[in-house]
């Protein structure tokens, strides 16, 4: 036997032995389930990992870490598999796949809630809505607990209760050298600090404690204008946010109307804006709040309702299907003037696929406000609005078209942008946008990165790597 034969031996036995080691399981590129396993929401990543260990729990994250490093396979983790750039997929390398751990334990006399790291903040609203109670997730339902946490975490509780990873109490993390940590303010605070916008850079989180609210039902939904009054719309929509309470959190889309039956026929096709929120506490003062926002202009659908907040978490789900061709971009904006909301609207008017949506969250003036910028990893707490262009289209072979109308997008409004960058909508831009993401908490980050893996095992991210 020659020596690659030998060692292709060796490796396949010791691949051989950790599946039968493992509760979960182990996929590899023979494998009938191999597509499946490397699947992610981006359809546009064709990584191929070498291995995929889908983990069933702490002990299988453990033996996996110590697998990849004895093997020196570039490791990946995979949460809800929802990154756009496809980090979680580990090119020839070991993809730690989580998404088989999906335990939930909900205390609701605390109101606390520990959600493994396999989770969507779909399953997680689900459980919770039997108890009237809600956590602080995203926007959509599908994303993954476990990377929007870690990066920080906006969504549609963002005003009430702030991010994500602000309602982080405590979290299980595996370490590069196969350790078993706990991270909260009292263990390992270093640790706790950088998880809270850091990304995955610092080891695998298994399960989150968080904090959850009392949401029960709430009014959500979205009302939508014709591409002709966007303009007039989403000023309006600017200055009732200026007054809006901290109950409510309100986004503007610029996108194609679906075929969906709360569009009239004429408006189906066409490109609108919606204005869309959740609104989260007493419902007679919500129908108060949201009155003027619903009785401006003259609406092509107007679909604000009482609806259960498990039902607002998942309204805006049909927008980002799975398995399409995903280029981001984005930018946190330093206010909205007329000349950007113009700007943007000119802009949509040339968009090449009626799957693309963009999006200009208002995010700030509320919860995510009132901690201070040092006092978790995530930075960026200064600025209220957020700038989000998710390009979508079906063939691959549409790509040059889609990615150059998103850059061209991008650079017409760079002059409203404040210079910083949200981690979980960053793509791969290189290091110096990585640094804008984490703003001045970068040296500080560099340096907790070098405390708990000081040979970069956990690279395949938006890179923080370890301070010299
Ligand atoms: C359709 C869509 C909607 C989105 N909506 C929102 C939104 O409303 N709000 C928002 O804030 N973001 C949103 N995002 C962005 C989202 O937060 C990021 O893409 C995030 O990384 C997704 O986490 P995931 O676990 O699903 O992804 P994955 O691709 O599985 O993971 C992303 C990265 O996170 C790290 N990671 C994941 N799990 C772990 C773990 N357990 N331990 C350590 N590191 C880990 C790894 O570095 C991994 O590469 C959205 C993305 C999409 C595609």
């Amino acid at each position: 036997m020659d020596h690659e034969r030998q060692s292709t031996a060796s490796f396949d036995s010791a691949a051989d032995l950790l599946k039968s080691d493992l509760r979960g399981d182990l996929v590899r590129i023979r494998d009938a389930d191999y597509e499946d396993a490397r699947r992610i929401y981006n359809a546009m990543i064709d990584r191929r990992p070498e291995v995929i260990v889908r983990c069933a729990g702490v002990g299988d994250v453990i033996d996996a870490i110590k697998f990849g490093r004895a093997h020196g396979l570039p490791i990946s983790v995979r949460g809800g598999g929802h990154n756009v750039t496809g980090n979680a997929l580990a090119d020839r390398g070991l993809t730690i796949d989580l998404s088989l751990m999906k335990g939930l334990r909900i205390d609701p006399r605390l109101r606390i809630v520990r959600a493994e790291a396999g989770l969507t903040w779909l399953e997680v609203n689900h459980d919770l809505q039997h108890f009237g109670l809600a956590a602080a997730g995203g926007f959509v339902g599908t994303t993954g607990v476990a990377g929007l946490t870690l990066g920080g975490g906006l969504g549609w509780l963002v005003r009430k209760h702030g991010l994500a990873c602000d309602n982080l109490v405590s979290a299980d993390i595996v370490t590069a050298d196969g350790r078993f940590l706990q991270a909260s303010k009292e263990d390992n605070p270093d640790l706790f600090w950088a998880i809270r916008g850091g990304g995955g850079n610092f080891g695998i989180v298994t399960s989150f404690e968080f904090e959850v609210h009392p949401a029960g039902t709430v009014l959500a939904g979205l009302v939508i204008h014709p591409a002709s009054r966007a303009r007039e719309a989403m000023k309006f929509w600017r200055d009732f946010e200026t007054t809006a309470p901290r109950e409510l959190t309100t986004g503007a889309l610029l996108f194609t109307a679906p075929p969906a039956p709360f569009v009239p026929e004429d408006a189906q096709g066409t490109p609108v804006v919606g204005i869309g929120g959740v609104f989260t506490g007493d419902l007679e003062v919500g129908e108060k709040v949201l009155r003027p926002l619903r009785d401006w202009g003259s609406p092509v659908a107007d679909i604000i309702e009482p609806m259960p907040y498990s039902a607002a978490q998942t309204m805006a789900d049909a927008l980002w299907p799975h398995n399409f061709q995903n280029y981001w971009k984005s930018d946190f904006l330093n206010g909205l003037p007329d000349d950007a909301i113009d700007t943007m609207v000119a802009k949509f008017s040339s968009v090449p696929s009626v799957m693309t949506t963009v999006v200009i969250e208002h995010n700030g003036d509320g919860a995510m406000n009132d901690v201070r910028r040092g006092d978790t990893a995530f930075w960026h707490r200064d600025s209220s609005y957020n700038l989000l262009v998710t390009s979508m289209w079906e063939d691959r072979r549409n790509a040059e078209e889609n990615i150059s109308w998103t850059k061209d997008f991008v650079e017409a409004t760079a002059r409203f942008a404040s210079g910083g960058v949200y981690v979980n909508y960053l793509g791969e831009e290189g290091s110096d946008r990585i640094r804008s993401a984490f703003g001045s908490n970068f040296d500080r980050l560099t340096a907790v990165k070098q405390k708990y893996d000081p040979e970069n095992v956990f690279r395949l991210n938006q890179n923080i790597e370890p301070a010299d």
